[in-house]
């Protein structure tokens, strides 16, 4: 039998409160929480692990009937917020992370509560996210003819950058009959470049052999000598280059391929050139890297990250293309359901779902326009050069001490470093005293760089990319790695006794 409308359906009124002056009342609760949470946390621990008690409470059932917003709030305190990742806090150093601001959560806030599409058509959010854009063009140098739009991260953006340098290659026909059986699309990058490269190629369907890992000289550059005989061996065998990679910042170690170089050989040999500058890209930024860049402006796209180095909440990811048609033709399509209007709501004509695969999306572009309105350049830049500073007074530190060895240059705010001299076990193996002291420093809370291997040998790293970490953080990072380094060494000899 159906059973009777309920006084919810027949009244109408939806989930929205039946008190906004309650609702209002508990909103503010929650606002002042994490504010809190933000402006303490120096104060409390960088990370800890959820104790067994605050595990058990996420196996409870799926909620079936209405609690109390003030009650679920108090849950998100006690199991949630003391628990989180640690990159807001002063002492994280590690992988390479933003660190946040209140200014781009309430940017989220705002956009939650908007809860706009970005999708497509005639609305102000869409102006938000294209003067971001023109503003990414002005940054980088970019043609007017260029583009860009939001994306999840850097690994989302390369795969489009990807794809549209498949159909730049290939005519937009690729998109119905897939790749040439005959020829084998070949695609660059250095032996230091991220993951995420090889994973779009794969993903994509061209396939992740079919990138050629180019050597890295002594600074972990790519080597043009080697690129252009991988380019022509590859031509002598009858691929197809299509794609040549650099990156503005590798994840390892912070260096910055010869941008210029790589855009002649790009130019000479017909390639989409695309820089990943999820990592580095906003050194331009800062006077004192700009030099390290010139180049940059020559690429046919960029990706990169507002989430790291620019301190917008996760996520903000961006691609900024030369030419807009070469997004167009790679992914736009014409679905009735997505027809255009001349005027009024289906109107517009920067419909994102046309630039990249993406139809319903969020507005991930009002925290990054509040983010550069209230900071202005000036004070992101400062944030640029003051974390490459504190990164460089790292090194002059690590350089200083004996018991420590520097691993690499440090060209951005990346500085990689091992306890003793270079430690000789296998990399990333739990027998590596440097494993055991980053371990050890995650567990007590207070700084926590990661670990790494450099040419083959496991490494501290430490990538200064929080604006709240200080000078402070990194003489207590030097001070715990030789205390904790001295006690696993002390434990080794007695061991071995
Ligand atoms: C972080 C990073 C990426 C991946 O970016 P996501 O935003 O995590 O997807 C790619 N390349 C480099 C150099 C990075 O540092």
């Amino acid at each position: 039998m159906p059973s009777q409308p309920t006084e919810q359906a027949v009244t109408g009124v939806g989930l929205d409160p039946a008190d906004w002056h309650e609702l209002r009342a508990q909103a503010h609760r929650m606002l002042d929480d994490v504010v809190d949470h933000i402006a303490s946390l120096a104060d409390r621990p960088l990370w800890q692990a959820p104790p067994p008690r605050v595990r058990a409470a996420f196996d409870s059932p799926l909620p079936l009937t209405p609690t109390p917003l003030a009650q679920v709030h108090a849950e998100v305190r006690e199991n949630i917020l003391p628990y989180g990742s640690g990159n807001g806090h002063p002492g994280f150093m590690g992988w390479v992370q933003g660190g946040g601001t209140v200014v781009g959560m309430l940017g989220d806030m705002i956009a939650a509560g908007l809860n706009s599409n970005l999708g497509g058509r005639d609305h102000a959010p869409l102006d938000v996210e294209r003067q971001v854009g023109r503003w990414m063009r002005d940054i980088f140098g970019f043609p007017e003819t260029a583009d860009g739009l939001f994306f999840t991260g850097t690994s989302q953006a390369t795969l489009v950058a990807v794809v549209a340098a498949r159909t730049r290659a290939l005519g937009t026909q690729a998109r119905r009959v897939g790749l040439p059986t005959d020829r084998v699309l070949t695609a660059y990058a250095s032996s230091e470049a991220h993951a995420c490269i090889s994973r779009a190629l794969d993903i994509a369907g061209i396939g992740s052999d079919q990138l050629r890992s180019i050597p890295a000289d002594r600074n972990h550059r790519i080597d043009l000598t080697a690129l252009r005989a991988a380019i022509d061996a590859d031509r002598a065998a009858g691929h197809r280059p299509f794609l040549l990679v650099g990156t503005a910042g590798t994840v390892n170690t912070g260096s910055v391929d010869d941008l210029a170089g790589l855009a002649t050989i790009a130019a000479e040999q017909d390639l989409h050139y695309h820089v990943d500058g999820a990592l580095g890209a906003f050194g331009v930024l800062a006077p004192e890297l700009k030099p390290l860049y010139a180049g940059i402006e020559r690429a046919d796209s960029i990706a990169f990250d507002f989430h790291k180095w620019i301190q917008v909440p996760y996520d903000a990811g961006f691609l900024l293309v030369a030419d807009a048609a070469w997004l167009r033709d790679a992914f736009a399509s014409d679905a009735a359901y997505l027809s255009r209007a001349g005027a009024g709501l289906a109107g517009g004509d920067w419909w994102p779902c046309d630039l990249g695969p993406d139809l319903s999306r969020g507005f991930r572009a009002l925290k990054t326009w509040l983010t550069f309105k209230t900071y202005g350049l000036e004070q992101l830049s400062g944030v640029v050069s003051t974390t490459s500073a504190l990164a460089r007074s790292l090194a002059e530190r690590v350089d200083t001490e004996a018991a420590l060895t520097r691993v690499a240059p440090v060209t951005l705010n990346v500085v990689c470093f091992s306890y003793g001299a270079a430690d000789a076990a296998a990399p990333n193996t739990g027998g590596s005293v440097n494993a055991r002291i980053v371990e050890r420093l995650h567990l007590e809370g207070h700084v926590a760089p990661s670990l790494t291997s450099v040419d083959g040998r496991p490494a501290i790293r430490a990538a200064i990319v929080n604006h709240r970490t200080r000078t402070v953080d990194i003489e207590r990072l030097i001070d715990d790695v030789l205390r904790i380094g001295a006690e696993e060494t002390a434990d080794s000899v007695s061991a071995e006794m």
